[in-house]
């Protein structure tokens, strides 16, 4: 499958740890005001004025959220990115530095971590990130990353989780599942590929799917529409999990109600052709599927003039009274409760 031809294998050892640290970030600029300090010291140094900031770190572990068999470094670095942006985006602010933690065994050449690093790199040049920090320290069983992501909001713009009332509609962007089904795809040709390594895949059917597996992108372009539209939410959560799960975790936040009607929710048209030909339901992968990195959020009806029409923006639902319940509405008009599954649960069926 995707293989890694670089055959040049230099050790970590050769630089140690400080030449390695500058090997890997000696490129990255510093492109935002608030970095007085970057890498270099024991601490970074930021400077906000009046903003608030928002902090938020995630950790990924090798054969628990990421299999390298069929995830190239590169994408992996970019990907691990995405998923903590998001996050910052999901307050409603502006992402402005990440920290880099990564452990690493020695079954790791440098090449390697240049890989990695060229996706990090590539993602804090696209989204305007400057890189100002981390930790490097070795590791005995296998790939490590933390990483820590900061923003700035102004006061009055920050969305939490827990402001939605009843009524509000419930608005997602983008399309869901894809990112559930693009693993699907790699996981069966990683199987093909075991029985026959000459077996080359033919990925064209699925090329929207894979990407936004392998290639998320977070929704920094919506922080700025809602600012242009002069939307603010009411409450906003990034779909990591599946649609269902977060749904029940803005309800629960904001002590409301919520109603979801199947019909509304975006579908990619290979989504709904891969969930054919897998025999599932794409319902369900929107619902349980993970890693989509789309926003979830909750707007006042006041501001649906302002939002209609977006093809960014699908209205999904509306919120209830808490005693209402979670449920979704299905093409047939059954009414079902809605459960959080989440992806991992999914993928041990
Ligand atoms: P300390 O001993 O204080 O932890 P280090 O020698 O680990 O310092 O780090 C030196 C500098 O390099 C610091 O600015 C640190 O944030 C940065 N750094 C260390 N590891 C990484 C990494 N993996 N990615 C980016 N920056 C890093
Ligand atoms: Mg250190």
């Amino acid at each position: 499958m995707i293989e890694d031809k670089n055959q040049s294998r230099t050790p970590i050892s050769e630089l140690g740890e400080f030449g390695l640290i500058d090997h890997l970030t000696k490129h990255f600029e510093v492109t935002q005001k608030s970095t007085i300090k970057s890498i270099g010291d024991d601490a970074a140094v930021l400077d906000f004025k009046s903003k608030q900031v928002v902090i938020t770190t995630d950790l990924l572990v090798e054969h628990v959220h990421f299999d390298l068999s069929y995830m190239p470094l590169k994408h992996l670095g970019y990907k691990a990115m995405i998923a903590n942006l998001s996050d910052v985006y999901a307050m409603n602010a502006n992402a402005t530095q990440v920290t880099i933690g990564i452990a690493i065994s020695n079954r790791f050449p440098l090449e390697a971590l240049e890989e990695l690093y060229a996706g990090i790199e590539t993602a804090s040049k696209i989204y305007g990130v400057d890189v100002v920090g981390g930790d490097t320290t070795s590791s005995t069983t296998g790939l490590i990353i933390s990483i820590t992501a900061v923003g700035e909001v102004n006061k009055n713009d920050v969305v939490y989780r827990s402001g939605a009332k009843p009524n509000d509609l419930l608005v997602v962007t983008g399309d869901l599942g894809a990112a559930y089904m693009g693993l699907q795809i790699l996981e069966r040709e990683k199987e093909v590929f075991k029985v026959n390594p000459n077996n080359q895949p033919d990925l064209e059917p699925y090329t929207y799917i894979v990407e936004r597996q392998l290639k998320p992108e977070a929704r920094k372009d919506i922080v700025k529409l809602l600012k242009d539209l002069k939307v603010k939410p009411t409450s906003m959560i990034d779909i990591s999990d599946g649609l269902s799960s977060e749904i029940i975790h803005l309800c629960k936040q904001s002590e409301v109600g919520a109603v979801l009607y199947e019909n509304k929710i975006p579908l990619d048209p290979q989504v709904i052709s891969t969930c054919e030909e897998f025999n599932i339901d794409s319902t369900t992968i929107a619902l349980n599927g993970g890693e989509d990195y789309e926003l979830l959020m909750t707007i006042s009806q006041e501001d649906f003039p302002k939002i209609k029409g977006n093809p960014n923006l699908t209205v999904i639902g509306y919120m209830t009274e808490k005693d209402q319940g979670m449920h979704l509405i299905t093409r047939s008009e059954a009414l079902i409760p809605l459960i959080a599954k989440g992806w991992n649960a999914l993928k041990d069926q």
